[in-house]
């Protein structure tokens, strides 16, 4: 039995391997239903494009997940414990082979809050083809608070990959916004021949601390808007009797109510200033200032 669907199309031309990702969290059907669309239309000219579609069951049940989050199970740990049979733990040992062989990767993904704004999440050597989004934020330094998704399997591979997050799952926009991702993502990997669309500029978002609940449930203060700049002392939500306020970093994200503990409650990033961007090495010189 498989948890996975794959539709590969191979370009007449030699070229790059690019793996898109939908359904990693079942719920967020604005992407599955772009794959089903596009997919029988699409062209390819140069390599091989492997559209992936993951943890179908979820898809199924229109949940994010079944047994456990999808976009935390590239856990080498995880992986390697036979005994291990989780369904998501078994669906990244599927995908595992062809992120493996890939040279890019696109994960594609919606949000379940309405006010979202859509935005990037990859590493530096990712940054120049995560230029070309057709988005204004580019988040990293992900790996070390949030561990295990598919992007994170690339980076320790130092691969160019990302996850596109193409706004709210209930707005069709979201479907349009990632469709043109898609498609300049082909474009700048070379396995389409089609020009990239103007894209706005960047703001670039380095996340700073993910605040889990170890003691108590955690309730938020009030709704925030994700990416929400905070004054000095605000606020943030209640564990147990702990106030919580934002230790480093001023641009919150994700907030959410925990009954559970050692559950992820909240981020906290900083915005990176083009001066100091300079610093941060960009070790992708083949998408440096896009095509
Ligand atoms: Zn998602």
């Amino acid at each position: 039995m498989t948890n996975i669907r794959i539709i590969e199309k191979v370009g007449n031309n030699p070229g790059k391997t690019t793996i898109m990702i939908t359904g990693v969290h079942g719920n967020e059907k604005v992407n599955v239903k772009l794959f089903d669309r596009i997919i029988p239309e699409l062209r390819i000219d140069n390599g091989r494009v492997v559209f992936l579609y993951a943890n179908l069951e979820a898809i199924e049940q229109n949940k994010r997940f079944i047994d456990i989050n999808l976009n935390r199970a590239f856990i080498r740990e995880l992986l390697d414990d036979e005994d291990n049979k989780l369904l998501e733990v078994q669906t990244a040992r599927e995908i595992i082979p062809y992120l493996d062989n890939a040279d890019y990767l696109l994960d594609l993904h919606s949000s379940n809050s309405p006010d979202s704004k859509p935005f990037v999440i990859c590493e530096p050597q990712s940054f120049g083809l995560a230029k070309s989004m057709p988005c204004g934020l580019i988040t990293f330094n992900w790996d070390e608070f949030e561990p295990g998704s598919t992007e994170y399997w690339m980076n320790l591979q130092n691969k160019v990959a990302m996850e596109f997050e193409g706004g709210y799952l209930g707005d069709s926009a979201s479907g349009l916004r990632a469709e043109e991702a898609l498609m300049n993502f082909l474009s700048l990997t070379g396995n389409i021949n089609c020009a990239i669309r103007r894209v706005p500029n960047k703001k670039f978002l380095r996340i700073v601390s993910l605040y889990k609940n170890k003691e108590s449930s955690f309730g938020k203060s009030r709704e925030f808007a994700d990416f929400e700049k905070l004054k000095e002392k605000t606020l943030i939500g209640t564990e147990g009797n702990k106030k919580v306020y934002a230790d480093k970093g001023n641009i919150l994200l994700f907030v959410r109510d925990r009954e559970e503990l050692d559950q992820e409650c909240f981020l906290i990033a900083e915005e990176i200033d083009k001066e100091n961007l300079l610093n941060i090495k960009e070790q992708d010189n083949l998408f440096k200032g896009g095509k």
